[in-house]
């Protein structure tokens, strides 16, 4: 069955979360000495996860049978760690071209759900996974949600791929629990519609997409339209601060968010703090690494321990950020886990500079003042060293607002880039789940140095 990975994660209805590593991973979480990765105890799962699934790739899945030689009954919890530095690092290329060879032998092929990462969204990726581990991903989720006091039986309302609809349909509709609003229908013309359908609903928590949220929220905010939440849950994206800091003025509540993907290797708790964001890595979840590559960029890289059916050993992400050498406990939120300090963005996210080196995008200065102004934005780049920010104003833009948005990139980005323009537009390209591009490329662009292109 092929199935797109967002679909999948609300496809299936809570009476099916009878699954043997759900409950598994819901007795190992019950512990309460997991948030740190230096106590004893969680070492020992943590090694007994990895020896696991090194050995079952060691013994079941053709491509580290044939290019890893290593005998597995040598493994244990112990020495699982040193034995995992022997594994060499795969690139998601390595994956895609020889993906039968990562398939267990063991696998039932009639059982197994084929995910993909959204086409749309860089380098797409195609993985096998059976329904025990689709399951394992959401005994995590739930977990990190239920942290934040959510359960299912609030209600939501919804903002992603499932919810989208049919231009010519009804922009909302209410299903149990949620009210589902299709990304695409929030424009101006509809948004007050769908503000007061929203207030109607009262709801306690908001599940969505940071750049579709972004337009919902700069329009509440513009109105002076305050909904009251629990929290916002924001998924599937890469977030900066000025989102952060708009939806926790909008919702009134605090915002979580998470480091996760498809290939499910690593699943990294958000973490914010006065403009600042870094990621904290679960022990259980997967194990962490860096791959320093020849210009000194720090990729992150990840083995997932709950895929058996076709695991991912030192998997390289095309994520980019470097994982702290010393774990210490987190002054805002206490966890001690591996942390990244700073997701420096996806391949896809990336700018070219002038010295053809990549400069992540979302580290561009957007604060939360711009959705006063703005209603969505977008960099598109044409040229290496020159970048355009294009954007659709409200009818307050003016010449004053466009020269601070101006001054404040110039600052940012002069040294990198010779050009920087900002571009009014009418209309910015979602993909087909809702999602605005941060960045879209030429064609040239993207074949010398990958990521999106238009
Ligand atoms: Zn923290």
């Amino acid at each position: 069955m092929k199935i797109s990975y967002c679909f999948l994660c609300e496809l299936f209805p809570i009476a099916l979360f009878f699954s043997p590593s759900y409950y598994k991973i819901s007795k190992y979480l019950l512990s309460d000495t997991y948030f740190d990765i230096c106590n004893k105890k969680t070492k020992e799962i943590q090694g007994l996860l990895l020896s696991a699934t090194l050995k079952n790739a060691l013994i079941n899945v053709p491509f580290y049978k044939k290019n890893v030689k290593i005998n597995p009954k040598s493994i244990d919890s112990d020495t699982a760690y040193s034995f995992l530095l022997e594994f060499p690092f795969i690139s998601k290329e390595t994956v895609m071209e020889n993906v039968n060879k990562f398939i267990s032998t063991k696998a039932d092929k009639r059982f197994l759900f084929y995910l993909t990462s959204g086409g749309s969204t860089g380098t797409g990726i195609g993985l096998w996974r059976n329904y025990d581990e689709v399951l394992a991903n959401y005994a995590f989720i739930d977990h990190m949600w239920g942290k934040y006091g959510y359960n299912r039986r609030y209600k939501t309302l919804r903002i992603g791929a499932d919810s989208v609809a049919p231009l010519n349909k009804t922009p909302y509709k209410r299903i149990g629990k949620r009210l589902l609003v299709s990304p695409h229908h929030l424009s101006e013309r509809l948004l007050p519609d769908i503000a007061s359908a929203i207030q109607n609903f009262k709801p306690d928590y908001v599940h969505a997409y940071p750049s579709c949220l972004e337009l919902l929220a700069g329009f509440l905010k513009l109105n002076d339209i305050q909904i009251r939440t629990k929290g916002v849950f924001l998924a599937s994206e890469e977030i900066y601060p000025g989102q952060i800091d708009l939806f926790s003025e909008v919702f009134k509540s605090p915002v979580f968010f998470h480091y996760g993907a498809v290939e499910q290797v690593l699943l990294g708790y958000g973490c914010y703090n006065k403009g600042h964001i870094n990621y904290h890595f679960h022990p259980f979840y997967g194990l962490a690494e860096n791959f320093k590559d020849e210009n000194g960029n720090f990729e992150l890289v990840g083995t997932g321990f709950w895929n058996n059916t076709m695991p991912l050993i030192r998997y390289r992400t095309q994520d980019y950020g470097k994982i702290s050498d010393e774990i210490s406990k987190c002054d805002n939120c206490g966890l001690s886990w591996p942390t990244l300090d700073k997701l420096d963005g996806r391949l896809q996210d990336y700018l070219i500079t002038k010295y053809g080196s990549y400069y992540p995008a979302t580290s561009v200065s957007i604060d939360k003042f711009i959705w006063n102004y703005v209603e969505t934005f977008q960099f598109v780049q044409n040229t290496p060293g020159e970048v355009e920010l294009h954007i659709i104003p409200r009818p307050s833009y003016d010449d004053e607002i466009e020269k601070n948005i101006f001054e404040a990139q110039r600052t940012k980005l002069s040294c990198w880039f010779d050009s920087i323009k900002i571009v009014k537009v009418n209309e910015i390209t979602r993909t087909c789940a809702g999602k605005r591009r941060l960045v879209v490329t030429s064609n040239e662009i993207h074949k010398k140095y990958g990521g999106r292109n238009k």
